[in-house]
């Protein structure tokens, strides 16, 4: 395991650090087995593979007497973090897994009835059901409450009609939590959240979507899509606010998947700085590298203290930290491509080849800076907190 100083900072508890070494140990052990040449293969074989080691665990809450199968009664942010960070450190794509099982199931876990929890997040957290977060439209990104995906109540059932976009797991998702207007007020007042099972008539995969760093990715679309009113997750009109919820609580794990990637690109600078020879020396005995590896450090290490604060904030003073996580995603994200930048020059040619480390890194990072908010959207945040005070 590479640097651990940080395992012994304040905001940590001793199980934290002895999590990020199991888990350590087990990426070094069953993560190279993983066989990357079809992706939604690929993903399907880490959901289970993480699933059964008891990972997801750590994505839902236990719930009553352990029925909804989470490892802790709540979501601890810190080790939903430490598990990212690890994850992306060895696999981006098994940092993805992990994080949308947590994305995907949050909604159940935070309004979702007794016995939609019951039925859906032992699933997830066993990693034999695949969850989705399906929020994102066409005309509705960053603006997202201008999303226009209908439900209409008929009876009892809600009737969908209209596109999700950007839905990670699309394709390969077992469930969908999927935010559609239900037009109790206008703009964000008027949106609730609901849980469609894949196979549910109506909902088609309209479009795969390929990507720079390939996830399964999707265009949904819902024609007629008749669900249970039951399958409805909270008060209608609250979708939004709880679309908002569960972003918060993960919003900070997007910055320790960023510092999971930085840390492996530093890491791998390191090897190259001490192992490539020219001028007669080794490339990490000239000054502008070690100016470039202070640099690098430097970031990591404030990212990861953004990151941590945001987590321990959530977990440990039990306060909203919609400000700290904002910071976090923001200053983690930006400095992570960075460094990767930067540890991908210190392999000249070599940096540029597919499939080397860093070329997969330069790939994986930039998506991070636009999902769960982009960066102009983590600042308008920062600064709306900043003006209400
Ligand atoms: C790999 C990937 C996975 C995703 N997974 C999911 C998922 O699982 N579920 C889901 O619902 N969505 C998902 N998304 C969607 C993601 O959340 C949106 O892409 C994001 O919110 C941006 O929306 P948009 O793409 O429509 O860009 P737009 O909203 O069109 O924004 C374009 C750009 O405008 C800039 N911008 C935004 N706001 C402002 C502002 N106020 N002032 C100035 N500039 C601004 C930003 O630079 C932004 O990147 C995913 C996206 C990607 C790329």
């Amino acid at each position: 395991m590479p640097d651990t100083s940080w395992m012994n900072w304040p905001f940590f508890e001793s199980w934290h650090a002895d999590m990020a070494r199991e888990l350590d140990a087990w990426c070094a052990s069953e993560l190279p087995g993983i066989d990357h040449h079809d992706t939604d293969a690929a993903c399907r074989q880490l959901v289970a593979a993480l699933g059964q080691a008891g990972w997801l665990r750590y994505c839902v809450p236990a719930g009553p007497g352990g029925a909804w199968g989470g490892k802790l009664p709540d979501v601890d942010s810190r080790a939903v973090c430490i598990l990212r960070e690890t994850l992306a450190r060895h696999e981006g794509l098994a940092d993805f897994a992990l994080a949308m099982q947590g994305l995907g199931s949050g909604a159940i876990s935070l309004m979702g009835s007794a016995e939609l929890r019951e039925r859906y997040l032992p699933r997830v957290a066993r990693g034999q059901a695949i969850a989705a977060f399906a929020l994102s439209e066409p005309d509705a990104g960053s603006d997202v409450a201008a999303l226009q995906c209908s439900a209409r109540l008929e009876g009892d059932s809600y009737v969908l009609d209209g596109s999700k976009t950007w839905i990670s797991n699309g394709g390969i998702a077992d469930f969908y939590c999927v935010f559609a207007r239900t037009g109790e007020a206008p703009g964000a007042r008027g949106i609730s959240a609901f849980v469609v099972d894949a196979d549910t008539p109506g909902l088609r995969i309209a479009e795969r979507i390929d990507l720079m760093a390939p996830h399964p990715l999707a265009t949904l679309s819902f024609e007629d899509c008749r669900i249970p009113a039951a399958h409805r997750l909270g008060e209608a009109g609250q979708g939004f606010k709880l679309a908002m919820m569960t972003l918060d609580i993960f919003r900070a794990s997007v910055a320790a998947a960023a510092l999971g990637f930085a840390r492996r690109a530093l890491d791998e600078g390191l090897q190259r700085a001490r192992s490539r020879r020219m001028f007669g020396q080794a490339l990490a005995d000239l000054q502008l590298t070690q100016a470039a590896l202070g640099d690098m450090a430097c970031a990591i290490d404030g990212a990861a203290l953004l990151t941590y604060r945001a987590a321990w904030t959530r977990d440990v003073r039990r306060e909203r930290s919609t400000r700290e996580a904002a910071m976090a995603k923001m200053a983690a994200t930006e400095s992570a491509q960075q460094v990767i930048d930067r540890a991908l020059q210190m392999f000249g040619g070599a940096g540029v080849v597919s499939g080397q480390p860093v070329e997969k890194l330069y790939r994986e990072i930039r998506a991070l800076r636009i999902y769960e908010g982009a960066t102009e959207v983590q600042k308008l945040i920062i600064a709306r907190e900043l003006l209400k005070n």
